[in-house]
């Protein structure tokens, strides 16, 4: 079976892969004009990895700016095209609702920043991309949920391996019963955090290493396992006297649960370098290393006693364009989001369990 057949077949992450995502182009787009993104917040993931990634669309565009610094509206807005009249700051955001080339807003600010502008975007009846972890507390993202369906407008969150070809082919492997039935999972995320910067300042991050990277570690435990986790038991380990950890956690580990008695072992780092994932059943395992990264993923499997290296076809789209455009093309067609708002509530609900039980020191129960 071709890749493109087999990733139709997949559940989890893999499911409702539309073809949009691998490039093909369908008959209800054609003729009709691509969708426009607003940016908001023009920062280094604004600007080095998404808004390039917008030229490459099928189905959207970059047609408007949102910054709090006149110089970056300037130097961006002349770098795309982008005229004075879809420039914005942070005060003038909602006259967005006055702007019809504005059908799609992506949220890239600060953590704590995501619920109030992806909850004024929808308020301004346009549809929103919002970054990941989607909000800095469950009730947040519930109220943006809200806000979202009160509005009859999408709410996408930011997981961008929802849409990477090694994911998807990990996910699909795993599904596949390649390795036997998961019993383990290793989901290990980290990098060293630079001092001064907003994500060690909890009232604009939310948390430490868990809300940025360890996420990942997360997410991945659950689209590998494509099951909930029934308990979480969490332990830190954070060295205070070190000046970047005033109010964030460095290092946060935890272990998950799940209904078939698989268990996934998370790492969440601001002080070592981890980007990997294994899934290991009784007839072999599937890992990726890197795991989770822009670019450059590396896959090996084990069958029996053999490993091997596996290395994919380069996709039509690569990741970010296939996020982007996943947004746009769900407008479009009518078809249901990956990756949706209750998607990034559900991580969200679980990092406050995997706190809870670090802070309480004991395992938590969820329902
Ligand atoms: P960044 O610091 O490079 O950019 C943040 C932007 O927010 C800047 O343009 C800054 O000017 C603006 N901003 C507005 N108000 C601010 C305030 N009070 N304090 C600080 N900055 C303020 O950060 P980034 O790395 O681009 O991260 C932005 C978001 O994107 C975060 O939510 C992060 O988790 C997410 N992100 C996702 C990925 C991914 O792979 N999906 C990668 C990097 C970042």
């Amino acid at each position: 079976m071709s890749i493109v057949a087999r990733r139709k077949v997949l559940g989890g992450i893999g499911a409702g892969l539309a073809a949009g995502a691998l490039g093909g182009a369908s008959a209800w787009t054609q003729g009709k004009r691509k969708l426009g993104y607003a940016v908001v917040g023009l920062g280094s993931y604004a600007t080095q990895q998404i808004m390039p990634r917008l030229a490459q669309c099928e189905f959207a565009e970059l047609r408007a700016l949102v910054s709090g610094m006149p110089e970056k509206l300037e130097k961006f807005g002349a770098q795309y095209g982008i005229p004075r009249t879809h420039w914005y700051d942070y005060r003038g955001y909602d006259r967005i609702r006055d702007n019809p080339d504005i059908d799609l807003v992506y949220v890239v600010l600060p953590n704590s920043m995501h619920a109030e502008y992806s909850i004024r975007a929808s308020q301004a009846g346009k549809h929103v991309l919002c970054e990941k972890p989607m909000a800095v507390s469950a009730a947040e993202c519930e109220a943006m949920i809200a806000a979202a369906r009160a509005a009859r407008r999408k709410l996408m969150i930011g997981y961008r391996c929802h849409f990477e070809r090694y994911n998807l082919h990990a996910v699909e492997l795993v599904r596949s019963g390649f390795a036997g039935r998961p019993t383990l999972i290793t989901s290990e995320h980290g990098f060293y955090a630079r001092p001064g910067q907003w994500r060690l300042d909890r009232a604009l991050s939310g948390g430490g290493s868990l809300m940025d990277i360890g996420i990942y570690s997360l997410n991945a435990a659950r689209y590998l396992s494509g099951e909930e986790p029934v308990e979480i038991s969490a332990m830190e380990s954070t060295d205070r006297d070190d000046e970047r950890f005033r109010t964030v956690e460095d290092r946060i580990d935890w272990q998950m649960r799940f209904p078939s008695g698989a268990i996934a072992n998370c790492v969440s780092s601001y002080s070592s370098g981890h980007n990997a994932f294994r899934v290991t059943g009784n007839r072999g395992w599937v890992e990726l290393e890197p795991a989770t990264s822009y670019a450059g993923h590396r896959m090996r499997t084990r069958e029996g006693g053999r490993i091997n290296d596996v290395t994919l076809p380069a996709p039509a789209k690569d990741q970010f364009v296939a996020q982007l455009d996943h947004l746009a093309e769900s407008v479009l067609s009518g078809t249901a989001l990956r990756a949706s708002g209750e998607e990034g509530l559900r991580d969200m609900r679980l990092i406050e369990a995997i706190y809870r039980s670090a802070r309480e020191r004991r395992a938590i129960t969820l329902a």
